[in-house]
């Protein structure tokens, strides 16, 4: 059944002053429309910026474990709803039901996490050189921050910036995804149960133009964006222009590592599940293999083995669901177009899937491209879709000196047997995250996250304890 969402401002559920209203639709059956959602405009991303600005001075004086005290109510009111949330977050978005709740429960977990943070945040204590001066340092809430999220974790990520900001002290206003905002909504139904008062938490379900609107306003003191490099730029720019302090994570393309010292069977394991999980839709997805010459041939063959192997279709049963959208389809279905002419050798996948199951859903088979010269496009630009190319390679500085050869540094990953090749590869690779003997995607909540070059913007980092630090301003106190 067709659900019809409000907006959230203020503490009420609104429509909005446009009148208007949109619809999502479900991507492995896009003529069923899965929600309708207020077509929000400037005028109610400013009375939720108002809202958050009034709010602010009290839910600052609040004291952080009665802050975590409603964050983890509302952390046990999502977890109530798990499964609910999750059939939605499929229905909007495409994950698969594995994948779904995997991602709902990391949104309980991090709300649940930051509730312990709240409890926490406290400055420092330090040594003084006059004998009765008391040192210190105490956290401040930045203030109102503007929260703009992509799709591709349409609830993990609206949690990650907001649970860390209402730890802190901090106000929001969301502008979720207009292609799935649903899941995003949820929060901050959760959040109006357990009791959060009016004006802390806002969201608009608004179009980009709504978004740049919030990121120059005056009253936003601080701009957290994740989503495409070319927007999250624009972003950084115009709320930096404006004063603001701003935090921007953007797109990858991230390689993993092959060395001659790695069993292939394993080797290709993790770079399926890194590149064919979430259909490709990861700014961690693996998007090149840098494999090195020896193992170049079996590596391929298993690779293609399990690309081959993956069930396509919707709901439950199946491994890798369809892309979020048309638009998105076709932006795969073109680069590998691209690559297939530049030269590169189609191998495993290359289209989608025919069967009555599929329907009109935007599906697309695992793919995989051997032969790929390091400056092909394929193997430059981020595809966001289940999109593979191997780069074949004669030994470990030039795998890595290939891994580097990007404009993007969010995650990368190495196969080895050989404990120095791993410890050079972390200490060498431009990444802001680096694994061993793992897949690319993955993340644990409570360690950093963030990219280097056109991933991010590199000055904070989000998620662990270190997520809070965008959110606060750190004073010093004298105290003799
Ligand atoms: P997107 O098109 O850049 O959109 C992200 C958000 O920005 C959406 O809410 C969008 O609103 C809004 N927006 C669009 N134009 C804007 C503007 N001029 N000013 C302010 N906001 C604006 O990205 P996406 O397609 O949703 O997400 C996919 C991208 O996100 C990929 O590149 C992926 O790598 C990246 N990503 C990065 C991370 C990370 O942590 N590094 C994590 C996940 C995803 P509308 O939806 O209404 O257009």
């Amino acid at each position: 059944m067709t659900r019809t969402y409000r907006n959230y401002v203020d503490g009420e559920w609104r429509d909005s002053t446009t009148g208007e209203t949109f619809d999502t639709t479900n991507p492995a059956a896009p003529g069923e429309v899965v929600a309708t959602y207020p077509a929000a405009g400037d005028e109610d991303a400013e009375a939720a910026i108002r809202a958050a600005d009034e709010a602010a001075d009290e839910w600052a004086a609040t004291p952080g474990p009665e802050r975590g005290a409603i964050l983890r109510r509302a952390a046990a009111n999502l977890a109530d709803r798990k499964e609910e949330l999750t059939a939605l977050l499929t229905a909007e978005e495409g994950k698969t039901h594995a994948e779904a709740g995997g991602e709902v429960q990391r949104a309980i977990d991090i709300f649940y996490y930051f509730a312990e943070q709240a409890r926490d945040l406290a400055g420092e204590r330090k040594a003084a050189s006059g004998p009765d001066t008391n040192l210190y340092t105490r956290e401040e809430p930045i203030g109102v921050a503007a929260l703009i999220t992509p799709w591709n974790y349409p609830i993990a990520i609206p949690a990650w910036k907001l649970a860390p900001a209402l730890a802190t002290g901090t106000t929001a206003v969301m502008k979720p995804a207009s292609v799935a905002p649903g899941p995003a909504l949820a929060l901050f139904e959760a959040l109006d149960e357990a009791g959060l008062p009016d004006g802390v938490a806002n969201v608009v379900t608004a179009s980009g133009s709504t978004g740049a609107y919030m990121t120059e306003h005056e009253a936003v003191d601080a701009v957290s964006f994740t989503g495409s490099t070319v927007v999250g730029e624009q972003v950084y720019e115009t709320a930096v222009e404006h004063g603001k302090r701003a935090q921007c994570e953007m797109g990858g393309k991230n390689p993993t590592v092959v060395s001659d010292t790695a069993d292939p069977a394993e080797a290709a394991e993790i770079v399926a599940a890194g590149a064919f999980g979430v259909t490709g839709q990861a700014c961690t997805a693996c998007s090149r293999a840098v494999v090195h010459e020896d193992v170049h041939d079996e590596f391929v063959d298993e690779l293609v083995a399990a690309a081959e192997g993956i069930e396509i279709g919707p709901g439950d049963e199946y491994d890798m669901g369809p892309q979020v959208t048309e638009s998105e389809l076709e932006g795969t279905l073109d680069y590998i177009d691209v690559a297939a002419n530049e030269g590169a050798e189609l191998v495993a996948g290359g289209g989608q899937p025919a069967g009555d199951r599929f329907g009109d859903g935007y599906y697309v088979e695992p793919t995989v491209f051997t032969g790929v010269e390091r400056d092909f496009r394929i193997a430059q630009e981020e595809v966001f879709g289940p999109v593979v190319a191997v780069i074949e390679v004669s030994d470990f500085d030039e795998a890595v000196d290939v891994a580097n050869d990007s404009d993007y540094g969010l995650s990368a990953s190495i196969v080895t047997d050989d404990h120095t090749e791993a410890n050079r590869f972390v200490e060498d690779v431009e990444a802001g995250v680096a694994k061993v003997n793992d897949k690319t995607t993955g993340l644990e909540l409570h360690v950093p996250f963030g990219g280097v070059k056109d991933s991010s913007t590199e000055t904070w980092r989000e998620q662990g304890a270190t997520g809070m630090d965008f959110y606060t301003i750190t004073q010093t106190v004298y105290d003799s």
